[in-house]
């Protein structure tokens, strides 16, 4: 394989100096083995050939037809100039238009030959037409057996005579050519997993004999790919691992067990139990804990979070928990006080708006260790915050914090303190494997008892009357009501009229009740007035652009209307229908959407109305937009590029991959052995190293 990375494609027949030079400007391919790695996006079926007189549709796939030119004939000028051919498959005549290497084309094709035409056919006034597409001798064509790979080109390749058939025709002579390629993966895990070998998987990649040999080839391909990606970041975080010292938290003692025998509210579910014991678990071993705990809006987590920072109360150390926004803090310091007040743990909450006295006996306590947990935003990792001995580090609602706010936490304390990183936003378990292959994942998969799921409606501009009735219902029965907006951007005058004028609107129309008001743009201090306002029952309704997303908890909000829910992501819809549903009684969340919206969108909407799971949302979001766009990832960068491997649908390769990856190092963690010398040096050809992702908490 190595000498393939060597070997230039301009050698290659059929390419010479000047093509290479465009295929490497354009996709990046400069030798033998970045063209074998150049994969078809999609095949076509070489033995299925179309009739003209059946096309029909407005958006007809690539196909192929059978037939003769009848004529060629040159029209327009200048740009427009372009090469008309009528062509007839005895069922009916289409055109073919040419824009470019007029001259050429002109000479190569005859009237009275038989070609296959490969191409997208298009419709304008009831005529067909194809432009530019590949053409064939019935000869060639069946050569390239049963199906026949479609390969990504640029406008610019095309417009150069480059064409998918350029491609499986290098790529034939490539491996016509060389007697052997070398493997790529030990032969002990091939066989194991009964894959196929390096050379049958590229050969039949670029141009399978039937969909089940594609199958086996995409197989094969996925697994290497994601196998030595998987074997960088595992390796990278067992080395971290060992490097890291962490706390050794043997005890459970007073705090945990006072609390959990005498104030726990209500008993734990299962799921809160289950994670528990994985958190204690990972605090006893002396290695530093880097957790991630998901767990659906409502499930529980600040429970779960608080049992763990009084277990590190027990070994003697201070813990703290960080959450995004000052709202947040202050709920969790106002449930947190009230749910240990009665056990001597002093408990202080810092934020942008506490009081210089307060700061100061903050800093006093922090300092010599009398202040147990310290609640707050990230006014926490500020550097004249000083902890005695900080042990635990709750992080909620983990991705409104950029990557370098969480890694100060760290510089905290001369041992690595364990963190616990808290999230709604359910990562689907294969990006988290892949992207946070070292950080162990808690899941709370249950919500608490007596939760009744929220009843999703998808309704029109028309149907508008109907639900501001049902919302005065829910209002004379004493519960309150979330009405949002999309977020205001920036200088986006449009979404703040709109915004207003529904807030007028909604005054207007609930008259006999107290209407709050919230956006990001507000003064933090007002909205937090106005916020209370609402927490407090003193208003009705609040109007509110995504602010309102995180955390928030009233339980006597029962309804929910998002307007122009078109204009919502699908993790975020989930996210903000969370803030219902939280109480005894049942509710609703009303999207309210424009009447005409894209295919996407509708899909979209109507999996919000027929499930209620975050993981089967977040599956779904990231197989709609592609693991790149996941909110968080994007916010660190995480560069997920993998070339065949799909991460919305490969689950189960990232697992086998990950599993044979650990089984590895399981025996010999720095792959020394002259048994794993091969994957030692196919590790080593990875040009995307893997990056220090261990501190992304
Ligand atoms: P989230 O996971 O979204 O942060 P919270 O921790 O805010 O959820 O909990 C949501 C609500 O559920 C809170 O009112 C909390 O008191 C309640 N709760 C948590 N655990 C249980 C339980 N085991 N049984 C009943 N209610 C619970
Ligand atoms: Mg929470």
């Amino acid at each position: 394989m190595n000498g393939l990375r060597r070997m230039d494609i301009k050698f290659l027949r059929g390419i010479g100096p000047k093509r290479a030079e465009l295929l490497e400007k354009n996709l990046g391919i400069k030798t033998y083995h970045d063209l074998l790695f150049h994969f078809p996006t999609h095949y076509i079926d070489r033995r299925s050939i179309y009739r003209i007189i059946d096309f029909a549709g407005e958006d007809m796939p690539s196909l192929q037809v059978k037939g003769k030119f009848i004529s060629f004939t040159v029209q327009g000028e200048g740009a427009k100039t372009r090469l008309v051919g009528l062509f007839s498959d005895g069922s009916a005549v289409m055109e073919v238009v040419w824009f470019q290497r007029i001259k050429t084309l002109r000479q190569l094709y005859h009237t009275a030959t038989e070609y296959i035409l490969f191409g997208k056919p298009s419709n304008f006034n009831g005529r067909w037409s194809m432009v530019h597409p590949e053409v064939d001798t019935p000869e060639a064509a069946s050569a390239q057996g049963g199906f026949r790979g479609v390969y990504p080109l640029t406008e610019q390749l095309r417009n150069r005579g480059f064409s998918s058939k350029t491609f499986s025709t290098a790529v034939s002579d490539i491996l016509s050519g060389i007697r052997e390629m070398a493997e790529t993966l030990p032969q002990e895990i091939i066989s194991r997993h009964r894959l196929i070998g390096i050379r049958e998987a590229i050969s039949a990649i670029h141009s399978p004999q039937s969909p089940a040999q594609l199958e086996q080839a995409r197989l094969r391909l996925k697994f290497e790919e994601l196998f030595y990606l998987q074997l960088d970041i595992q390796r990278y975080a067992r080395k971290r691992n060992s490097a890291i010292q962490g706390f050794h938290f043997p005890r459970i003692g007073h705090f945990f067990n006072t609390f959990y025998s005498e104030f726990l509210p209500f008993p734990l579910t299962n799921a809160q139990k289950r994670v528990i014991k994985e958190i204690r678990a990972d605090m006893a071993t002396g290695r530093q804990m880097n957790r991630l705990l998901q767990g659906d809006v409502g499930s529980g987590k600040t429970l779960v979070a608080l049992l763990c920072m009084l277990i590190a109360l027990d070994n003697n150390t201070q813990a703290c928990l960080m959450a995004p926004t000052e709202i947040l803090a202050t709920q969790h310091f106002e449930t947190i006080t009230k749910l240990v007040s009665a056990m001597g743990i002093n408990v202080r909450l810092l934020t942008g708006s506490t009081r210089k006295k307060e700061r100061a006996v903050i800093h006093e306590q922090l300092s010599d260790g009398s202040l147990h947990i310290l609640i707050g935003t990230h006014a926490v990792i500020e550097d004249n915050v000083r902890f005695h001995n900080l042990g635990f580090i709750v992080i909620d609602e983990q991705h409104r914090f950029g990557v370098a706010q969480r890694a100060r936490l760290w510089t905290k304390n001369v041992i690595a303190p364990h963190v616990l990183v808290m999230t709604a936003t359910p990562i689907p378990r294969t990006l988290a494997m892949t992207v946070y292959g070292d950080l162990d994942v808690s899941v709370i998969d249950e919500l608490p008892p007596g939760r009744k799921p929220v009843v999703t409606l998808l309704r029109y501009e028309e149907d508008r009357f109907k639900t501001y009735q049902g919302i005065g219902l829910q209002l004379r029965l004493g519960r309150q009501v979330y009405i949002v907006y999309p977020l205001i951007k920036e200088n986006e005058k449009l979404d703040l009229k709109s915004l207003e004028d529904g807030y007028e609107n909604i005054c207007e129309t609930f008259r006999d009740y107290k209407v709050a008001f919230v956006h990001g743009q507000m003064k933090p201090q007002e909205k937090e007035y106005q916020m209370n306002l609402f927490a407090s029952h003193e208003a009705h309704i609040l109007v509110a652009t995504t602010v309102i997303e995180v955390g928030v908890n009233v339980p006597n909000a029962t309804t929910m209307l998002i307007e122009n829910a078109e204009r919502f992501g699908l993790s975020q819809l989930h996210q903000l229908r969370g803030r219902v549903g939280r109480g005894e009684g049942q509710s609703y969340c009303i999207l309210m959407s424009k009447r005409k919206i894209a295919k996407d969108t509708r899909k979209r909407l109507e999996l919000m109305t027929s499930t209620t799971d975050g993981f089967a949302i977040a599956e779904a979001d990231m197989q709609m937009r592609g693991p790149g766009d996941i909110e968080g990832t994007m916010q660190s960068g995480i560069p997920i590029d993998l070339h065949i491997a799909d991460l919305a649908t490969d689950g189960q390769i990232v697992q086998l991959a990950r599993d044979t990856a650990c089984t590895i190092l399981d025996s010999d963690p720095d792959l020394q052995s002259p048994a794993n010398a091969l994957i030692r040096s196919q590790l080593n050809l990875l040009t995307t190293r893997i990056r220090d992702w261990s501190r992304i908490s």
